[in-house]
């Protein structure tokens, strides 16, 4: 018998390699012990394309009815894939439309396997890391100073004639520098707040959140503040029976703490800082092929896929007939946290203890030595020996250690 639940799950395709491979998923790992109850979305290339992009928002809109989602790696256009798919436009990012639709934060966590040990041995336990994904530098504004004698400054206009103004820089009689303006808004910072004290609940872990307050007295101070207010006012209790810490530390102060600790909290970063801390906490676990992504609403919807893109040079290859071990453990591990997550909002034991189960037997498929290439140059384990399979000989491996257990 299959396992059943009630309310439908969104499930979004997308493109290349990964939505090769997450038919095969479908095919292998799901089906065959779970009635997928989903309302499918296309967002492949093609067809939103077809659609004007309608289905993406389309998508974006059923993940707020039914809660809960699992996407696949999609391509963001640029000129080059313009060309390529022969588009009108050039169609923004679909995890961009759907982050805006759902006002969500988006949280990577790394799979651990024994034999992939971190470039910080000390980190035993994941750190999941929480970007702050609106504003600051990703929208702002900037001018070169390129004649002598510019005096630059911020100004504020308000609707009922009012105006505020500070100076930035007096370049004097340098000829030439550059300014920026960069802003955030309270209800976003909010938001981000709100999503990471929700999610930390949900996951029973810590948050840390490190700005610049110091120096950026106004700018980073107020997301320092509209954290604690939030916190003492909504949380405080909620973590304190759950026996959860929120600490806020100065950014450079957070880096160094982090890199001492074992792991096993949330970090979360401004939009910056997260762009950049992702990538070295990627690294420093292992292998990008490795890392889920989770977005979580300040309302508690969720939508999960895999952190990676759609391997596009794997896929001509697979075009190409040639066979490939492209890793399809993140998107495997999406299914099974929105499956999971399903099963906690129906109390369905019995999907969550599957999607539990799905995830062992692909971690203890690594362990056993059986892995996608990537792994296979980052995999050590006393007495285990390697075999680089194909990523369709992969699934059938974990299909198996599946079936065991
Ligand atoms: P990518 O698809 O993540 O792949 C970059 C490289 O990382 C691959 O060529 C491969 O290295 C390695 N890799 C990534 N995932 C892997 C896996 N599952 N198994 C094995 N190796 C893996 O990034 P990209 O090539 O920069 O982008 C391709 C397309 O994906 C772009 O059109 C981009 O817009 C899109 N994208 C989508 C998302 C999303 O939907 N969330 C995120 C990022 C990028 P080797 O070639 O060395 O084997
Ligand atoms: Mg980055």
């Amino acid at each position: 018998m299959k396992i059943t639940y009630k309310t439908p799950i969104v499930e979004m395709q997308g493109d290349e390699m990964t939505r090769v491979l997450w038919d095969w998923i479908k095919e292998l790992l799901i089906e065959p012990y779970v009635e997928l109850n989903t309302e499918f979305y296309d967002l492949g290339l093609p067809n939103r394309e077809a659609t004007g992009d309608k289905v993406t928002v389309d998508a974006a809109n059923a993940i707020r009815k039914y809660g809960v989602g699992v996407k696949c790696a999609t391509i963001t256009p640029n000129a080059q894939r313009v060309e390529e798919y022969n588009l009108s436009n050039m169609w923004l990012s679909p995890n961009g439309t759907i982050r805006a639709v759902l006002d969500g934060t988006v949280f990577r966590t790394p799979i651990m396997v024994d034999g992939v040990t971190p470039f910080i041995p000390s980190w035993t336990k994941p750190i999941t890391i929480a970007r702050h994904a609106y504003g600051d530098v990703y929208k702002n504004s900037e001018l070169k100073v390129n004649k002598g004698g510019a005096k630059c400054s911020v100004k504020i206009e308000y609707a009922d004639g009012s105006v505020q103004e500070k100076p930035i820089a007096d370049f004097g009689t340098d000829e030439s520098g550059i300014i920026q303006g960069i802003h955030n808004k309270d209800k976003s910072i909010a938001s981000f707040a709100r999503s990471c004290f929700n999610y930390a609940l949900d996951t029973a872990q810590d948050v840390k959140f490190g700005a610049k307050d110091t120096i950026s007295k106004t700018y980073d101070h107020n997301f320092k503040d509209i954290f604690q207010d939030i916190f003492d006012a909504e949380y405080k209790d909620k973590f304190a029976s759950a026996g959860l810490n929120y600490e806020y530390s100065l950014i450079d102060d957070s880096v160094a703490r982090v890199i001492r600790s074992d792991g096993g909290f949330i970090w979360a970063l401004k939009n910056y800082d997260g762009d950049v801390m992702s990538d070295m906490v990627a690294t420093a676990y292992g292998s990008l092929a490795m890392m889920t992504s989770v977005l979580v609403s300040p309302d508690g919807k969720y939508e999960y896929e895999a952190a990676h893109g759609t391997v596009t040079r794997h896929y001509y290859k697979h075009l190409k007939g040639e066979k490939t071990s492209t890793n399809p453990v993140a998107t495997i591990f999406a299914w099974t946290g929105a499956l999971a997550k399903r099963g906690e909002t129906e109390n369905n034991t019995k999907l969550v203890e599957f999607a539990k189960r799905l995830e062992r037997a692909c971690i203890m498929t690594i362990e056993s030595g059986v892995m996608t290439g990537d792994l296979a140059l980052l995999f050590k384990r006393d007495g285990v020996t390697i075999k680089t399979v194909t990523s369709r000989e992969f699934l059938l491996a974990i299909k198996d250690a599946f079936d065991k257990m």
